[in-house]
C-alpha cells in the first residue's frame, strides 16, 4: 500500500518548503519532493545565497584595496578565488541543511527525487538510483520554480558560455567577461567579476538597464556601474556566440546594423528565466498553462482542476523569492480553510550592488501611464549624516505620493542598505499610509532611515537638510 499525505509539495524551494512548513503547522500530513539532492530550491543552492555570498566578498576585496584612501595602510591584498568560493559554498551548505533540520521539526516527510503525476491524487517519486514510491495525496502544491533561458542556437556550457549558475562558480577571474542583458543576474554578477578584476561589458537589447525599474534610478544607477568601470553596449542584438581557442567570441548588431564583436573568455547569458513545468506529466491530467507556459493559477493559487495548485517562479508575477515565501504561506492557509492571500502592489525588488537599489509599489512611469497625479519627494545621501559621516552618499531616496490624499504609491531607492530601508515603506504601505506619516515618524539619528523621512518631508517641501 502506497503511504497517504494530506498534501504533497513539488520542489522544495523558497515557496515549496515553506508552504509545506506552513501546511505541516496547520495540522496537514504533509509531503516535500525535491530532486535536486538538497532543500532551498534555485534560491539559496543556485541564486539569491551565493550570489549575494560572493557579491560581499567580492565587496570586501574591492573595499580592503581601496582602504588606503582613508588613512588605513594594507600591504598586500592578494585574491584566493578558491578559499572565496568555499566560504560561499559553506554559508550555502549551513542554510540548506537548516532547511532540512525545519522539515524534520515540522514533522514534513521529505522524499529526495523526481515527483511527475501518475494521477490527480498519485505522485510518483524516482529517485537518483532511479527507484520508484508512489504515494497518495488529497491535495499537491506544484513549486518547481524556474530555469534559465538561453538565446537561440546558444548553449550553455557552463565554462565559457554560462548561465548564473556558471557565474557562481568559475575557477578563475576572466580577463574579459560580456554579460548578455542587463537585468538583476548581469549587474550583480557582472559586479562580482568587475570588482575581482575582470573587464565586464554589458550587452543590453533595450535603450535602458534594468526594465521596468523607475527610469530616473535606472537611468542612476547606470551612471554609478559605469563609474565603477562596467562598460554598457544598448540598443545591441547578440547574434551569435562562437567559441575559439582563447574563449568566445560574442557578434553583435546595434540598431543600426553596426555589427561588432566582443572577444572574451566567458560569456555569462542572462536574458531570463522560465517556468519548469517538464516531466511533471501535466499534460496526462490535463493542467493549464498560459502563453507564457506558466501554469494557471486563480486568485486561490488553485490550477483548472481542483485540489492542485501552483506557487512561485512556475506562475506569472515577479520571480522573487519572497513571492515565492508569501505565495506558498497564502495557499497553506487556504488549503487548511483560511483565507490567505498575497498583495502584489507590495512586493519589495532590490538589486544587491554597491550601492543597492530597492523599489516597491508604483514607478513614476506606471503613474503617469494610469494618469494617477501625484506628488514627488527626494532626498540625497549626499545630505544625510550617516552617509556623509561614512562616505558612503551615492543614490537618493524617491517617494511617489497620490496628489490628492498623500497616500504613498510608490518608492524608489538607490543608495547605502536601500534593500533594508525599502522595508519601512513597505509596512507603511500596508497599513494605507500618507508620506506625511513616514514624515512624523521619529527616526534615530545618525542613520540612513532618516534620508527615507526627509523624502517623506520633501513630498510637501519641507525637508529640512536639502
Ligand atoms: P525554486 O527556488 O526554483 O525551487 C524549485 C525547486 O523544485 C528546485 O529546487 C528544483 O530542483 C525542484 N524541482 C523541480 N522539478 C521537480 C520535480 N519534478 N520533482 C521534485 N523537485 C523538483 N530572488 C530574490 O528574491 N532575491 C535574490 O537576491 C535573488 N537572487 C537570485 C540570484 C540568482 C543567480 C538567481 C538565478 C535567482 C535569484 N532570485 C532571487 C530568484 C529566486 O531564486 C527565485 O525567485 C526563487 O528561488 C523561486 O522559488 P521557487 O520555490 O518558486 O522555485
Ligand atoms: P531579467 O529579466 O532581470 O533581465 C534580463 C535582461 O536581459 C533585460 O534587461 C532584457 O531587456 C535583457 N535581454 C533580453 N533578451 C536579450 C537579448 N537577446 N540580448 C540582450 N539583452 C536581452 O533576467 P535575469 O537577470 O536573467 O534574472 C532572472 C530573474 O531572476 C529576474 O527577473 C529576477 O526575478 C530573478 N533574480 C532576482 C534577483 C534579486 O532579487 N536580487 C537577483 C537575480 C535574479
Amino acid at each position: 500500500m502506497s503511504e497517504k499525505f494530506q498534501a504533497v509539495v513539488i520542489g522544495g524551494g523558497p515557496g515549496g518548503y515553506v508552504c509545506a512548513i506552513r501546511l505541516a503547522q496547520l495540522g496537514l500530513k504533509t509531503a516535500c519532493i525535491e530532486s535536486r539532492g538538497s532543500l532551498g530550491g534555485t534560491c539559496l543552492n543556485i541564486g539569491c545565497i551565493p550570489s549575494k555570498s560572493l557579491l560581499n566578498l567580492s565587496e570586501e576585496f574591492h573595499k580592503v584595496k581601496n582602504l588606503s584612501n582613508k588613512g588605513i595602510e594594507v600591504s598586500e591584498v592578494k585574491l584566493n578565488l578558491p578559499k572565496m568560493m568555499k566560504s560561499k559554498e559553506k554559508a550555502v551548505t549551513v542554510l540548506t541543511k537548516g532547511v532540512e533540520f525545519l522539515l524534520k521539526k515540522n514533522k514534513v516527510t521529505y522524499f529526495r527525487g523526481t515527483g511527475s503525476f501518475k494521477s490527480k491524487r498519485e505522485i510518483l517519486i524516482k529517485d537518483n538510483t532511479n527507484k520508484e514510491t508512489t504515494i497518495q495525496t488529497e491535495k499537491v502544491i506544484i513549486a518547481t520554480g524556474s530555469v534559465p533561458v538561453s538565446l537561440p542556437n546558444i548553449k550553455f556550457d557552463e565554462k565559457l558560455i554560462v548561465s548564473s549558475t556558471g557565474a557562481l562558480n568559475l575557477e578563475k577571474v576572466p580577463k574579459k567577461m560580456v554579460v548578455v542583458g542587463g537585468g538583476y543576474i548581469g549587474l550583480e554578477m557582472g559586479s562580482v567579476w568587475s570588482r575581482l578584476g575582470s573587464e565586464v561589458h554589458v550587452v543590453e537589447f533595450l535603450d535602458h538597464i534594468t526594465p521596468g525599474m523607475d527610469k530616473e534610478i535606472s537611468k542612476e544607477f547606470m551612471k554609478i556601474l559605469k563609474k565603477q568601470g562596467i562598460n554598457f553596449h544598448l540598443q545591441h542584438k547578440v547574434e551569435k556566440v562562437t567559441k575559439n581557442n582563447t574563449g568566445v567570441i560574442v557578434s553583435t548588431s546595434n540598431k543600426e546594423g553596426n555589427k561588432k564583436n566582443f572577444e572574451c573568455e566567458v560569456v555569462l547569458i542572462s536574458v531570463g528565466r522560465k517556468p519548469n513545468t517538464d516531466g511533471l506529466n501535466l499534460e496526462k491530467i490535463g493542467v493549464e498553462l498560459d502563453d507564457k507556459k506558466r501554469i494557471k493559477t486563480n486568485e486561490s493559487f488553485m490550477t483548472n482542476l481542483d485540489d492542485i495548485y501552483a506557487i512561485g517562479d512556475v506562475i506569472a508575477g515577479p520571480m522573487l523569492a519572497h513571492k515565492a515565501e508569501d505565495e506558498g504561506i497564502a495557499v497553506a492557509e487556504n488549503i487548511a480553510g483560511q483565507s490567505g492571500h498575497v498583495n502584489y502592489d507590495t512586493i519589495p525588488g532590490v538589486i544587491y550592488t554597491t550601492p543597492e537599489v530597492a523599489s516597491i509599489g508604483k514607478t513614476e512611469e506606471q503613474l503617469i501611464e494610469k494618469n494617477i497625479k501625484y506628488k514627488i519627494g527626494k532626498f540625497s545621501f549626499m545630505a544625510n549624516s550617516r552617509a556623509k559621516a561614512i562616505d558612503d552618499t551615492e543614490g537618493f531616496v524617491k517617494i511617489l505620493a497620490d496628489e490628492r490624499t498623500d497616500k504613498v504609491l510608490g518608492a524608489h531607492l538607490i543608495g547605502p542598505h536601500a534593500g533594508e530601508l525599502i522595508a519601512e515603506i513597505g509596512v507603511a504601505m500596508e497599513f494605507g499610509a500618507s508620506s506625511e506619516d513616514i514624515a512624523r515618524t521619529c527616526h534615530a539619528h545618525p542613520t540612513f532611515s532618516e534620508a527615507v523621512k526627509e523624502a517623506a518631508l520633501s513630498v510637501d517641501k519641507r525637508a529640512i537638510h536639502s
